[in-house]
């Protein structure tokens, strides 16, 4: 099969950890007889030095034109002053718009090597920890509108609004009960309907859509229970739905309670297969340049972009058990590092990973 891929390194570790992840994919085309072949195109700090804005218009044609993204990370302080829509971070929130990318999935699982890294209690986790975020990433308060300006007494005043309709609710709904098909069975979705008017909506349309799945268990848990049930019990979850902003706190809660944000992938995914597959974590600006970042979060995330994008189950298998492997045999990067084991580079845990394939 040949595939097109659009790559965006973006900024910081984002460089190192993609290179990483395109090591282990040109593995997979060999073994496996596919051809990926790969554009560069720009986004983030990177793309405001070089072309002015944060997401050109080239990139977004580009990323269309291709049959997914894997993106690295973006941003870094050299930016961090500029008014919103020039920062690095506008691009990658014009970039989910532009592709209508709606829902964002987050895999949050500890894996077995790794369980000293989780900070919670082994009674907690020995139940286990596998759950799925589905996230909606195109509308609530961060797409909404949004105003600052002085008030009726002279007071500055900001406001953002929180505002979701039906078909927003229902098709996001459906990504959450389809995954939750493919895993146990079992969806949560979560809002804060005693308060808000959009998350009332959202329960209201949520049970519409869990009658045409009788098969998979269903509930509904307030947004203040469920970041306490995440760290007292993480173990009754099986896939989370719940709108932007509540998505975006829980599902960065649920990778701490896994250990390490170098270990996280994640997928936001439209109505087709395009994709866009990126690591949770951001640019790590601390650690760029030197050959340290954890590469398994970008790897991880090319994997989903063969599993949701191009269908190819048995390569996404394998780049995991790879990493399994690895990970089994006491390779570690300084993020996750612990006593007894090897400490290795970004590059070194990419060569690892990919003699695995
Ligand atoms: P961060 O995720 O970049 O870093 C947090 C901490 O985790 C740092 O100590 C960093 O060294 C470490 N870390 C992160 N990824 C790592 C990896 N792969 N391997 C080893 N260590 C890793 O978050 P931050 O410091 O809050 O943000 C830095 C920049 O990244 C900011 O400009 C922020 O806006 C941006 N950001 C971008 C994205 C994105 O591109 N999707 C997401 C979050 C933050």
């Amino acid at each position: 099969m040949t595939k097109n891929i659009a790559v965006i390194k973006g900024d910081g570790i984002g460089p190192e950890i993609v290179d990483e992840a395109m090591k282990v994919l040109d593995k997979v085309a060999k073994k496996y007889n596919h051809t990926f072949n790969y554009t560069q195109v720009l986004m983030g700090g990177i793309a405001i030095d070089e072309t002015g804005v944060p997401l050109p218009q080239e990139t977004i044609d580009k990323c269309l034109a291709s049959d997914s993204v894997l993106l690295g990370a973006v941003g870094g302080p050299k930016w961090d002053k500029g008014e919103g829509s020039m920062r690095p971070e506008a691009g990658l929130l014009g970039i989910r718009g532009a592709l209508k990318l709606f829902a964002n999935i987050r895999p949050a699982k500890l894996l077995k090597p790794l369980a000293s890294a989780c900070p919670l209690r082994s009674d907690i986790t020995e139940k286990g920890l596998d759950l799925v975020i589905v996230r909606e990433l195109i509308g609530g308060a961060y797409f909404g509108e949004k105003k600052t300006y002085i008030d009726e007494n002279g007071h500055k005043t900001a406001s953002d609004s929180m505002k979701y309709s039906d078909f927003e609710i229902e098709r996001i709904c459906k990504v959450a009960f389809d995954m939750a098909k493919k895993r146990r069975n079992k969806v949560t979705s979560i809002d804060k309907a005693n308060v808000l008017d959009s998350s009332r909506l959202w329960r209201e349309i949520s049970h519409k859509v869990a009658e045409s799945y009788p098969e998979v268990e269903f509930s509904d848990m307030l947004v203040d229970n469920a970041a306490m049930q995440l760290v007292r019990n993480p173990a009754q979850f099986d896939v989370i739905v719940t709108e932007n902003l509540f998505g975006d706190i829980l599902s960065d809660e649920a990778s701490m309670i896994t250990g390490s944000l170098g270990m996280l992938p994640s997928a936001s995914l439209g109505e087709g297969t395009l994709g866009l597959y990126e690591p949770i974590h951001g640019s790590a600006p601390d650690i760029a340049g030197q050959n340290k970042a954890n590469p398994i979060a970008t790897i991880l995330s090319a994997a989903m972009m063969l599993r949701y994008s191009f269908d190819m189950q048995k390569e996404a298998d394998d780049i995991e058990a790879a990493v399994d492997k690895v990970l089994a045999s006491g390779a570690r990067t300084g993020d996750i590092m612990s006593e007894g084991m090897t400490l290795v580079s970004c590059t070194e845990m990419g060569d690892r990973i990919a003699a695995e394939i």
